[in-house]
C-alpha cells in the first residue's frame, strides 16, 4: 500500500505489521512510510519508545538517509528476513 501522508512512499498495511511485531518488530502505524514516521514528532518518539537496538540503528541509519528514503526502506524491510 502506499502512503496515506505523502501518497509517494510504500507503508505498511496491518498484516504485515503483524508479522513485524510476530518477529520482534516495532509497532508501527499501519498505512505511513517510514519517512513520514520519522517526521512526525509523535511517531518518531513511539518509535524510539520501542527501544530495541536493531531498530535504534536503522533508525539512526533512516535519518542518515533521509535524502534516500527508498534506501533506508530497503534496509529496514531486510532487517526482518
Ligand atoms: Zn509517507
Amino acid at each position: 500500500m502506499i502512503c496515506t501522508r505523502c501518497a509517494k512512499e510504500k507503508a505498511y498495511s496491518e498484516a504485515e505489521i503483524a508479522r513485524f511485531r510476530e518477529h520482534g518488530g516495532p509497532p508501527l502505524p499501519p498505512g505511513i512510510c517510514i519517512p513520514c514516521i520519522i517526521r512526525d514528532p509523535k511517531l518518531r518518539a513511539d518509535l524510539y519508545s520501542w527501544g530495541d537496538q536493531r531498530m535504534q540503528t536503522l533508525i539512526q541509519t533512516a535519518r542518515d538517509l533521509a535524502a534516500r528514503p527508498l534506501e533506508a526502506i530497503d534496509r529496514f524491510v531486510e532487517s526482518f528476513r
